[in-house]
């Protein structure tokens, strides 16, 4: 996502606050730490324990290789020591794994996945496989009745288990048999399936909902946008919960399979292949069956349904749909659609630094309603926000921005959402490397630029990357975020920075800050513990040194 909804701003000027992203709690303050490292930080430093060198990967390694030797054998190692001992490890939630109970016997499994900044996001003690969505869409009352096939396979044995809709749920079976469930809280329902699921099976969760997703907000949050005419579900860091039930964390990327059913004469357009424009066979009403050949966080998932116009086609071996809402002028579909067409040599600037673009699908959609986001990397098809998209100097680098999340954000996705950096400093720094790329100024006169902006703000520095808060989530990552990148290419070199976002952004999976931190290490002998304590960890201003990555 990028909220830098301020067109004439220069690109590496730091976006706005997104209006109307009021988090109704108050950020986490919970620290998190580098697997291996102890969990106490030294009493001297005011922050945070820096990664110890002593811990990480000195010799270059490939990888994976090295991957077992930073994360999995000293975890393994504290496992060992820890198992007899009955010590409780203090150790950072690691989404849904971590959370998971004993095999001896079947036990619940709990409303969230153990997410430092959003307890309730996702549900423990399974991990989602496939979404099989269908949806029937009433334009009149602004209504949906729908269906939604959830693919599970269990992670220990289950005696209830949760899901995430906000919507009204009418009808749970599991199996194939009916079974109870309850709603707690803003989305969080409880399912008491006739008998025990056991651990490490597959099974298959039918929810039959129902109810008017603009009408539910959670704070000043929400995700469902309608002008009457159109509507748009899409947000970030929630949004599925308002149009179906899943397990809610980008920890758990699943298979999505779309059907939404509209009269004739609206479309629908959401992420993948577009398999059919009417399954259905209906003479009043079309059915648009969308389906994603690769598996996306639930939040990357989106539908938008309205009058548009539809380009299809194939770039690069790859079908693309670009699509642009009616609602606009004949003049700015035009220029709409100009803009979406450049996501082909955009994406092969992009592969030239990251690696062979991640999905089989390739598009666009710019509807009418207006975002508190510029643009969102939903996946396959980001969801553009019209005045962004239709400003020319603005347009190039916000379509960079987020067609660098499929590898960054959508490939890989957040272990938990206080990772945020892995997505937000990539798609952001992608903006100066496109630039760089195409012409324009280096990436690190941009860095030099933004760092003599901000180095006396302190309030600025203040916000940690490892630890930003929930309320500042969306905030300093989209301008320290690229600057931490640009200096760690200045101090490892480009052929080692763009291996590591190579190896990175081409291994799909759910990773976090400090796998991030541990698989640079693997790329160089220089010791990164003082780089990072300087860029991610430190609540101040990074000194402008060679060693921080300063060159002029
Ligand atoms: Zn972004």
């Amino acid at each position: 996502m990028w909220s830098g909804n301020q067109p004439s701003l220069p690109p590496d000027l730091p976006p706005s606050f997104p209006p109307g992203f009021a988090p109704s709690n108050p950020p986490s303050t919970a620290p998190s730490f580098v697997p291996g490292l102890p969990p106490n930080p030294p009493p001297s430093l005011p922050n945070w324990p820096p990664p110890d060198p002593r811990h990480l990967a000195t010799r270059h390694r490939p990888f994976r290789a090295a991957y077992v030797f930073a994360i999995v054998l000293p975890l393994l190692l504290i496992a060992l020591l820890a198992a007899p001992l009955g010590i409780a490890l203090a150790l950072r939630p690691a989404g849904q794994t971590a959370t998971g109970g004993s095999r001896t016997g079947p036990t619940d499994g709990q409303p969230g996945v153990g997410d430092p900044y959003y307890p309730d996001a996702g549900s423990s003690g399974y991990d989602a496989t496939k979404y099989q969505i269908a949806v029937d869409w009433d334009p009149v009352t602004e209504t949906m009745t729908a269906t939604t096939t959830i693919s599970a396979r269990a992670l220990q044995p289950l005696s209830s288990f949760y899901f995430d809709l906000a919507l009204q749920t009418d009808q749970v079976s599991v199996n194939g048999k009916d079974a109870a469930f309850e709603k707690r809280g803003f989305a969080d329902v409880r399912v008491v399936p006739a008998k025990p699921i056991p651990a490490d099976s597959d099974f298959d969760v039918v929810v039959h909902y129902s109810g008017a997703p603009g009408k539910i907000t959670r704070g000043d949050v929400r995700a469902w946008w309608s002008s009457g005419k159109e509507w748009v579900v899409a947000g970030e860091p929630e949004s599925a919960a308002w149009w179906f039930p899943s397990d809610d964390h980008p920890s758990d990327p699943a298979l999505m399979d779309i059907s939404v059913r509209v009269p004739t004469g609206l479309q629908v357009v959401s992420v993948g292949r577009l398999e059919s424009k009417d399954t259905g066979q209906e003479a009043a009403f079309d059915t648009w069956h969308w389906v994603s050949r690769q598996p996306m966080a639930t939040y990357l998932a989106f539908v938008a349904i309205g009058k548009y116009q539809l380009v299809e086609g194939v770039a690069d071996q790859r079908p693309f749909v670009y699509a642009v809402s009616m609602q606009l002028s004949a003049a700015d579909r035009a220029k709409a659609l100009g803009q979406l067409e450049k996501s082909v040599t955009t994406v092969r600037v992009l592969e030239q630094m990251f690696g062979p673009y991640p999905f089989s699908e390739l598009g666009g959609v710019v509807p009418a309603n207006r975002f508190w986001f510029s643009g969102l990397e939903t996946q396959t098809r980001p969801v553009y926000d019209p005045d962004s998209i239709l400003n020319d100097r603005y347009a190039p680098i916000l379509i960079a921005h987020e067609l660098t999340h499929m590898w960054f954000g959508d490939n890989v996705t957040l272990r938990q959402w206080n990772d945020i950096f892995d997505n937000e400093a990539y798609a952001s720094w992608a903006q100066w490397g496109f630039t760089e790329r195409t012409g324009g100024d280096r990436a690190n006169v941009a860095l030099n630029r933004t760092y003599e902006r901000t180095k006396n703000d302190a309030a600025f520095w203040q916000i940690t990357m490892i630890d930003p808060g929930r309320s500042q989530l969306f905030s300093t990552v989209y301008t320290r975020g690229p600057m931490a990148l640009q200096a760690l290419r200045n101090v490892i070199g480009d052929e080692a920075f763009f291996s590591l976002a190579r190896d990175w952004g081409q291994h799909p999976g759910s990773r976090s800050l400090e796998e991030w931190m541990a698989a640079a290490q693997t790329e160089t002998t220089i010791d990164l513990g003082p780089f990072f304590q300087a860029w991610i960890f430190a609540p101040v201003a990074p000194a402008r040194t060679a060693e921080n990555g300063f060159r002029d």
